[in-house]
């Protein structure tokens, strides 16, 4: 997912969680991939019929309403989303009691949604669309040693272990008849013939995790090393390797312990990007080169010349881009402002009231301003001291130039 995207979407759900029903009113509706849309419609007129036993009189005309909204939406659909819809809807509960209002909001999901869920509650659920847009990329966890090896995913927090394999190399007492060389010899052939087939099932499955950001490694014994150094995983997955730890286990626990061991390392790599970019922009503020810029109107001058390389926007810029008109004078103008001062806005020339033509987020309005010219745009966390530095210093909006231009 576009990282723009996952951000829109980010707010929307803040804003959904926050929202609450007079009663058990708020209808979500996960609907799985895959599942034909004439299903959903006939467990929904199954739904429908239910909520009509609602005793309370208002909770059950809201539970139908939003059912009847939800099943007309739908109907338009040929066919479910390639990877699943997630449906919110009902009486959002205001100030005044008897003035709720009615809000419906479909959301493809940005991965292929598994399970159906249907809930009247008195707020939307969206933890599994927050699982969702957690995760920005997957690791690959290998667990070996001679006998025994397990591959797992780490996605966000989730964490699937994928498959377990047994070697069936014998123990340490060998046959009789056989000397000690040669035993020794055939073990580790046998070894050699483990580590090959691993390095098989790590391709299969990693290969085709296009996210994939790293792979880790880790073992109970000197097995690990001896597999990383020789030449059984695919040289693309070679160099993705990010760590070799020390586990106490092999096998499907040993991966759990794995994940536990690397936490530090992994968070590190994911914001290895934002990081470079914050350090690079002060680096050059720091010498003085010309190069490093800030604040809203400087960088947005900068943008429309074409002269910025790299646009850094933190995660955490909350203003929007509005677009009005002068209700008396046809005065057209552009402001970035905070949501709630929307409707104070007033005509900078004649000072009367204004109407709004159109609004973004600002992150949105200035990152699409540097697509034009072709600029990278790095959206920054708050995960990182590099990151706050950039908001709490900086105001969130920052820019690295590909020459020097003219101070205003
Ligand atoms: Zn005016």
């Amino acid at each position: 997912m576009d990282e723009l995207e996952r951000l829109k979407l980010e707010r929307l759900i803040g804003e959904l969680k926050s929202k609450r029903g007079r009663g058990t009113e708020l209808v979500t509706i996960y609907i799985p991939a895959g599942r034909p849309i004439a299903d959903v419609l006939n467990t929904l007129w199954y739904e429908y019929s239910t909520a009509s036993n609602i005793k309370d009189r208002t909770t059950r005309h809201h539970v139908l309403d939003a059912l009847s909204a939800i099943i007309n939406r739908l109907k338009l659909f040929r066919k479910t989303p390639p990877n699943g819809l997630v449906i919110f809807a009902g009486y959002i509960a205001g100030d005044v009691p008897g003035r709720e209002k009615m809000e419906i909001h479909l959301i493809e999901p940005p991965e292929r949604l598994k399970i159906w869920l249907y809930r009247c509650d008195s707020r939307f659920h969206t933890e599994i669309l927050e699982d969702m847009i957690r995760i920005r990329e997957a690791y690959g966890l290998i667990v070996l040693d001679r006998n025994e090896a397990a591959f797992g995913i780490l996605k966000g927090k989730s964490l699937e272990v994928v498959e377990e394999i047994t070697s069936g190399i014998p123990g340490k007492h060998r046959a009789g008849g056989q000397s000690a060389r040669r035993f020794e010899r055939i073990i580790e052939q046998l070894a050699h013939e483990f580590y090959k087939r691993i390095g098989e099932y790590a391709n299969k499955i990693f290969l085709e995790i296009p996210e994939l950001k790293g792979i880790i490694v880790g073992g109970p014994g000197p097995s690990k090393y001896e597999f990383v150094k020789g030449d059984y995983l695919h040289y693309t997955l070679k160099e993705k390797i990010l760590g070799v730890f020390d586990v106490g286990y092999s096998g499907e626990s040993g991966i759990y312990e794995l994940t536990e061991r690397a936490k530090d390392l992994l968070k590190d790599v994911q914001y290895i990007r934002e990081k470079e970019v914050v350090n690079e922009f002060l680096y050059n503020l720091a010498r003085d080169t010309g190069l490093a810029i800030y604040g809203e109107e400087e960088v947005r001058r900068a943008l429309e010349m074409g002269a910025v390389r790299i646009l850094l926007l933190s995660e955490n810029l909350k203003k929007i881009r509005v677009f009005f008109q002068c209700k008396m004078c046809q005065y057209e103008g552009r402001k970035s402002i905070i949501e709630d001062q929307v409707n104070d806005l007033k005509c900078p020339k004649c000072k009367s009231e204004v109407e709004i033509i159109d609004k973004k987020m600002l992150i949105e309005e200035l990152a699409n301003l540097a697509e034009m010219s072709g600029t990278e745009v790095v959206l920054v966390s708050n995960e990182t001291s590099e990151g706050r530095e950039l908001y709490k210093t900086f105001g969130g909006i920052a820019a690295i130039l590909r020459y020097r231009i003219s101070r205003t």
